[in-house]
This record gives C-alpha cells, sequence and structure tokens, in this order.
C-alpha cells in the first residue's frame, strides 16, 4: 500500500500514522470527512460532546465566511462644532447653511440659508432669530435670513433646539464670504 492510498482508506489497526488523526465517533472516518456524511449534524453533535476543541475550530471555519460582512456600522452621531467645521458632509437637498458676513468696518451679519428646504417658514424663523438675539433678522431672498450680528456659533444650538428636524449634522458652516 503506498502511502496516498493509506490517506485515502484510513486507519489500519495497529499502523502508527505520522500524523495524529481524530475520528469521528458517529461515522467513524476522519473529522474532515465528516461534513461529506449524510448525517454530518449527528457528528457535529458527537464532536460538540466529545471533543469540544475540535467543535469550536469547526465552528470558527463554519462562520468565516459570513463574519466578514458583519461589520456594524458605527456612526459617530454628534460632533462638536470644531469637528464640523472640517468634515465634509454628502451633498444633499436638504441642509441648512450658516455663514458671517462684513457689514461695516467692525460689524458681521449672518446669512442663513436653507431653512425653507425643512418646510420652515422663513418669516417666523426670521422673527424668531430676531428676539433670539434681540437684533434685528430679516428674509432677504429665496430661502436666506440676513440676522444683524454675528451670532452664527449660537445658531449651531438654537436652531436644532427650535426645529428638532434639523439635525445639527444637516448645518452646514459655510465660514466668513467675502466681499
Ligand atoms: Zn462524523
Amino acid at each position: 500500500m503506498t502511502e496516498e492510498e493509506k490517506l485515502v482508506m484510513g486507519p489500519k489497526p495497529g499502523v502508527n500514522y505520522p500524523l495524529e488523526v481524530i475520528y469521528c465517533g458517529n461515522c467513524s472516518m476522519p473529522l474532515e470527512y465528516c461534513e461529506y456524511y449524510p448525517e454530518y449534524e449527528k457528528c457535529k453533535a458527537w464532536l460538540e460532546k466529545n471533543l469540544p476543541s475540535e467543535f469550536e475550530k469547526l465552528k470558527v471555519n463554519d462562520t468565516t465566511s459570513e463574519g466578514a460582512g458583519d461589520e456594524e456600522k458605527k456612526r459617530q452621531k454628534r460632533g462638536g462644532k470644531g469637528i464640523m467645521k472640517t468634515k465634509k458632509k454628502e451633498e444633499g437637498p436638504k441642509q441648512v447653511c450658516i455663514s458671517r458676513a462684513p457689514r461695516g468696518k467692525k460689524k458681521s451679519v449672518t446669512v442663513v440659508t436653507g431653512l425653507s428646504s425643512f418646510g420652515i417658514d422663513l418669516k417666523v424663523a426670521a422673527k424668531f432669530f430676531g428676539q433670539k438675539f434681540a437684533c434685528g433678522s430679516s428674509v432677504t431672498g429665496d430661502d436666506e435670513i440676513v440676522i444683524q450680528g454675528d451670532v452664527k456659533d449660537d445658531l449651531f444650538d438654537i436652531i436644532p433646539e427650535k426645529w428638532p428636524e434639523i439635525d445639527d449634522d444637516l448645518i452646514e458652516d459655510l465660514g466668513d464670504q467675502k466681499r
């Protein structure tokens, strides 16, 4: 008998194999052949009971294919304002943009656009801002409100507070406008 035949045929009594082969108590085949046996489930049950360590190996092999795609999406929900400024947002139809524009020598105004994409009445919003900041605030365009004062940073807190549907992730800081 050649070496190859021995491997195919399995164990012979009294023959010492160089490699330790573990035989299944259910189908009496080497463990690696169990999966071809019709009652593989019973083989696995036997293995679990009698050779837990081998069974564990089997489970590891079984799950490698499924486990790869199992990565959970973990999304950082809330970033601070510092993160907001550098984070690149996906392009989406619904977004509020806030920017600061110079007015006069030292003063600046805050421009808010995109509120109407959330179905917010701009007049109501302008009035709300005016009361909140105790300063002038008016609707200046199709979807634009100008607030007289530099309140950009405050808006990141106040807008989501007033309109919960606008998460601070949806507010884009456009920085300073140049004139
Ligand atoms: Zn078996």
